[in-house]
Parts: structure tokens; C-alpha cells; sequence
């Protein structure tokens, strides 16, 4: 999963790019740009979008009798690149074929250095916007050519199908595209792929820095659950009991395989992509439902976010979205247990608290400091600063905080392993367990941890911490004294 806090609110230029691109087409109606209709589009979709998902090995010769059933009298068209057409773009045009179904000309983009961005998608949606509606497209590869197709076909009014070559992310079903434009990835409103088929003959031989992604998106799940718990309990966003269960039966799911594996029984390859991929197509099925990425994305993905963001600005080589993630998770589960181990209810002093908390002027300064740390003072500081929350707003939080939080903290303590454990789960999926290995110094992880509340939109266990004044005593600890996540 790859997604952004950083919404279109934000950045009108782009809202204007997206205008004149659509204006081209008059049968199409803008209707996600205002916050208002979304709801209104969101309330019509509240049924998922995807209606067939099949897993399985040697299943790739079944694309062009799914498609027949999904799609009854529409052309087919691949999207594809140099490095996936080869192992499955062929085949899945040979199936169509035999079962019957025009085939247009494929979009074949070089593989190399594919970036899901809005001028890379825009040769995608030139194309289809020649073509007539009934031409479908089937995207085969990872999360870039996904998210390329699932925002060409929504803008060209049509579905689309998905043929995953790699366990890599949660995205493929999800709501929402990530494209990068002016340098940020941004979340793109549209819906989920009609149907999906994932061979997993063909995954188990994807790059393993793609299904390594995969393996730490499904590992995320407990952070980012542990933040909506929080967010929930705050009422500021509240948990959809459908979306949870979805999402988080993938996570216990990869959880009790991990341990059986820990356990000494042999690894099933074919059986763990093939979990693997289930626990992620749900994922994408939760963000569904919700219509956002909470089930799956919290402050570790804000995180890996940032570092991103920080090297596409900087223009250094990208490095792998799970190795990031591994990281950031540590991170995360680290500053988690910290909080898990503080009685909050008998320590924290609301006045105090309230009394502390910076105004406006002293708050931006804070934030530009903060943020000129990764770069980020340009891009960021419009969101830091729709994140100022007042002191009458923190005086109600944190009190509503200190009377429910042993309750709270049951239910994270539930959610949460001691970071220990998860450092030897990661290890176990050859991930990087030290920041250098993911090209980052230990003291920059603690300079982006706090970023993290004010470039997140969303309360997570980072703004906890800024609200209730203890992040810089956390911190000093957790990065200062402790340079290991296996000792901390
Ligand atoms: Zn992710």
C-alpha cells in the first residue's frame, strides 16, 4: 500500500490539471472534486466494486473466461510492460483469444524505471479516451500499472480488471490510485478493480523486493489497526467492523503462519503467496468498503511516505516500498510500546498539557523547523498547518484520552508485539532490520518521526504522543540512548 496523506484539498494546481484534462471530454462528470459530492459518490459505491477475484496456481489461462463472464460483449486491452508482458501479458491475451474476445492493440510501457505518475497515466487515458467504452482494460503487472489503469479507466468512464504478477501490495483492490504529481504521491478517488486474477504460479517468481513489499504491508496492518483503534476511541474516525474484519483477518492469518514457520515447520512456498495475496486482495477490499486507506495505512506508512516523498524531491534512487516500510514499522511499534508501558491515566497532566501547547505562531515555527530536517518545508507545511489543533480542541482530547485509557490500552496491548518480536518476524522475511539498510541514519528516523504529526492528516500514535507533550522524552529515549531496535 502506498498512500498519502497529503489530499487534493491541498493542491488546487492540480485539481486545475485534472479540469482541463477531463474537459476534453464532456460525457464526463468530475464529480470527486468536492469534498461534499464525494460523500454523496461514496454513499452510491457503498457495495464493492470488485465483483470476482480468483487465486490460485496455473489459473492464468481463465482470464478470458472471467472476462467473458464479467464483462459480456466488451473488447479487451492489455496494459502491461517490458518485464510482465513476457511472463503473463501473453498469455492472458491467448486466453481471451480462445475464449473469443477481441483483443485491441496492448499498451506495452518500458519497465524500467515505470513511475505511477500523472503523465505516465495520461498516455494510458489518451489511448482509451480514442477508444469506445466497451473496450475494457486489463492491467497486468505490480502496484504501478494498477494504479495507472484503475485511474485511466475510471476518468474514461469504463471498469477495469487486474492480473497481479506480484504479491506486492494491498493496492490492487483498493479505492483509490496512487499517481505522483509535482513530486507528492497523492491518493486519486476511484474505484476498485471489477475483477481480479492472480496466478500464483506467476507471483511466487516476481522480484522478491515486490513480494518482500507485500509481506510488510500485511505486517503494517497491526500498526495502522492499532492507530484507527486510537483514532476510534478520540472519535475522530471511527472503526467500520466490516473493514476491520476484512483487513485484520489477513494480518492474524500471515501472524499464525509466521509463527508456525518460527515453529520450525517447513515453508510452503505456493501456500504462502498464496495467503500472502488473499490477506492483501482483502485489504484492498476493506479500504473498499471505508472508501479510504484506514484499515491499512497509519503512521508507518506516514512515515515511509516521507521517505519517499524525501528522495523523489531530492532526486536520489527510489528504494523498495517494503524495505521503507520494515523500517518504519520498527519505528512505529517502538514508540507503541513506549506508550503501552506510561500510565497516561495517572500521569498526565491536562492543564499543564494545555498550558504548554504552542500557539499558532510559535506552532508554525515548530513545524518549518521540524520539517526543514527532510526537506520538506515547501511541500509540507500547508498540511502542518491545517493540523494545528487549538487548546480548547487538546483540552477536550486528552481528557476524553486520561478517563478512557485503560480500556484503551487493553485493547492496543491486544494489537500491539513487543518490537522484539516483530524485528525477529522481519528478519525472518529478510527485511531490513537496521535504518542503514534502507539508506537512512538512525538519527533521521527520529528527525522524521516528528514530522509525522504534522504532515499526517490523521490521528495516529505520533500525534498522541505531540498532544500529550511526552514525543521529544520518548524519542530522546527510544533513539538517543538505544541505537538497536532488537535491544530497545
Ligand atoms: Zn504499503
Amino acid at each position: 500500500m502506498q498512500n498519502y496523506e497529503f489530499s487534493l484539498e491541498f493542491n488546487p494546481d492540480i485539481i486545475q490539471h485534472i479540469y482541463s484534462l477531463i474537459k476534453e471530454d464532456p460525457a464526463y462528470t468530475p464529480r470527486f472534486f468536492r469534498s461534499g459530492m464525494l460523500q454523496m459518490e461514496q454513499a452510491l459505491q457503498a457495495i464493492n466494486d470488485t465483483r470476482a477475484m480468483r487465486i490460485g496456481p496455473g489459473i492464468i489461462d481463465q482470464v478470458g473466461e472471467l472476462f467473458q463472464k464479467q464483462f459480456p460483449h466488451s473488447k479487451a486491452m492489455v496494459v502491461a510492460d517490458t518485464n510482465t508482458f513476457p511472463i503473463a501479458g501473453k498469455q492472458v491475451e491467448e486466453s481471451l483469444m480462445r475464449a473469443g474476445v477481441v483483443v485491441e492493440e496492448h499498451v506495452i510501457y518500458e519497465g524500467k524505471n515505470l513511475h505511477a505518475n500523472f503523465d505516465t497515466m495520461g498516455v494510458l487515458l489518451d489511448r482509451l479516451q480514442q477508444l469506445p467504452v466497451e473496450v475494457i482494460p486489463i492491467a497486468v503487472g505490480a502496484g504501478t500499472l494498477n494504479d495507472l489503469t484503475k485511474l485511466a479507466a475510471h476518468l474514461s468512464g469504463r471498469h477495469y480488471m487486474v492480473v497481479p504478477t506480484a504479491a506486492s501490495n494491498g493496492g490492487y483492490t483498493a479505492y483509490g490510485a496512487a499517481i505522483r504529481m509535482n513530486g507528492i504521491k497523492q491518493s486519486f478517488p476511484c474505484p476498485g478493480p471489477q475483477a481480479v486474477l492472480a496466478d500464483t504460479d506467476i507471483i511466487i517468481h516476481a522480484p522478491a523486493e515486490l513480494n518482500q513489499s507485500g509481506y510488510a504491508d500485511l505486517l503494517a496492518k497491526m500498526t495502522a489497526g492499532a492507530d484507527w483503534i486510537l483514532a476510534d476511541w478520540m472519535g475522530i474516525d471511527h472503526i467500520n467492523e466490516k473493514a476491520w474484519k476484512m483487513s485484520q483477518n489477513g494480518y492474524h492469518e500471515t501472524m499464525m503462519s509466521v509463527e508456525r514457520i518460527m515453529a520450525g515447520e517447513p515453508i510452503d512456498e505456493r501456500k504462502n503467496i498464496e495467503k500472502m495475496m488473499e490477506g492483501l486482495l482483502l485489504s484492498g477490499l476493506a479500504m473498499q468498503v471505508v472508501k479510504s486507506d484506514l484499515p491499512s495505512s497509519g503512521a508507518e506508512h506516514q512515515l515511509t511516505g516521507i521517505w519517499e516523498m524525501e528522495r523523489a524531491v531530492s532526486g536520489k534512487d527510489k528504494i523498495a516500498h517494503g524495505k521503507l516500510l520494515s523500517i518504519a514499522l520498527l519505528s512505529v511499534t517502538a514508540v507503541y510500546n513506549k506508550l503501552l508501558a506510561f500510565p497516561l491515566d495517572e500521569e498526565l497532566d491536562v492543564k499543564k498539557c494545555v498550558k504548554e501547547w504552542p500557539t499558532l505562531e510559535a506552532y508554525e515555527r515548530k513545524a518549518h523547523e521540524a520539517l526543514s530536517k527532510v526537506g520538506l518545508q515547501k511541500l509540507g507545511m500547508q498540511v502542518a498547518m491545517s493540523n494545528y489543533v487549538t487548546p480548547e480542541k487538546l483540552s477536550i482530547e486528552l481528557q476524553q484520552l486520561k478517563e478512557y485509557w485503560p480500556e484503551v490500552r487493553d485493547r492496543l496491548a491486544q494489537q500491539i508485539i513487543p518490537v522484539r518480536q516483530l524485528y525477529d518476524i522481519l528478519k525472518l522475511g529478510r527485511m531490513p532490520t537496521r535504518p542503514i539498510e534502507a539508506g537512512i541514519s538512525w538519527e533521521h528516523v527520529r528527525q522524521t518521526l516528528e514530522c509525522v504529526p504534522y504532515l499526517s492528516k490523521r490521528f495516529n500514535v505520533m500525534s498522541l504522543a505531540a498532544r500529550t507533550g511526552y514525543l521529544t522524552a520518548w524519542l530522546d529515549d527510544l533513539f538517543t540512548k538505544t541505537k538497536k531496535f532488537e535491544t530497545l
